[in-house]
């Protein structure tokens, strides 16, 4: 589910059984569970290095449209350079598409016979919105109870970033980084929770800073155990003593 607070409300307040559900792949319809592309092949390579020069170029025209658009001269001497960084900035924060899941696990799943609980907290996050191609930024907290098998715990910060270096809405992203632990790993559950502040909302729209939004998606026994829930959502909200 998605759940929106403003104006500094207690973020710990949000996280209650209450009102943290699953997210409902049929309630919310739209969400696309598309999971990841497979690996180029070395054909496709190939063709995509040569596109993405002339994209590129694409991209720093486009740019160069943009500022005469706001009544910028872009031949001024601040400028000058402008399209160019901000085609790069752009190419680096989509950098995700080209990434793929198996590349990013690859070698670090281990046979561990752990069965326990395994949560990476506070992954810092990233992002641009899908609507405005403004930055939405936060924290997800990534939670599975292996079945056997472990993953290297950077991996799990790895995944959100890929996901979250492309257009995105936190819903999709949230559900694409639980549904990719669930593929790779096959454990018992997976929660993840994400709390973001969207820049699309704080600086135009309805301008509220400090407004913020959490998302959920809880599978397999996050889903149908409450105190496996619970357990998680108290971890999540506890304070670490080392910060
Ligand atoms: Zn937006």
């Amino acid at each position: 589910m998605t759940q929106t607070f403003s104006n500094g409300s207690n973020p710990n307040k949000g996280l209650s059984i209450n009102n943290i559900n699953t997210v409902d792949a049929n309630a919310t319809g739209k969400i696309s569970y598309r999971l990841d592309r497979s690996s180029p092949s070395n054909d496709q390579s190939t063709k995509q290095q040569s596109s993405v020069e002339e994209t590129n170029e694409a991209m720093i025209e486009a740019v160069r449209t943009m500022l005469l658009s706001v009544g910028e001269n872009p031949e001024r001497e601040g400028l000058l350079k402008t399209p160019k960084r901000v085609a790069e900035a752009m190419r680096f924060l989509t950098g995700g598409y080209s990434q793929y899941l198996e590349e990013i696990v690859n070698n670090a799943i281990f046979d561990e016979g752990h069965n326990e609980m395994v949560l990476v907290r506070d992954i810092n996050l990233f992002s641009l919105c899908e609507h405005h191609m403004l930055p939405f930024m936060g924290k997800a907290h990534v939670a599975y109870i292996p079945n056997q098998k472990v993953v290297g715990l950077s991996k799990l910060a790895r995944v959100v970033e890929m996901y979250s270096r492309r257009l995105q809405v936190q819903e999709r992203l949230n559900r694409q980084v639980a549904e990719a632990i669930q593929t790779v790993l096959e454990p018992k559950g997976v929660a993840v929770v994400i709390e973001a502040t969207h820049m699309c909302m704080v600086m135009r729209g309805v301008q509220k800073p400090g407004s913020w939004t959490v998302t959920s998606a809880m599978l397999g026994i996050f889903e149908e155990d409450q105190k496996t829930r619970e357990e998680y959502l108290s971890l999540i909200r506890h304070q670490s003593t080392f910060f």
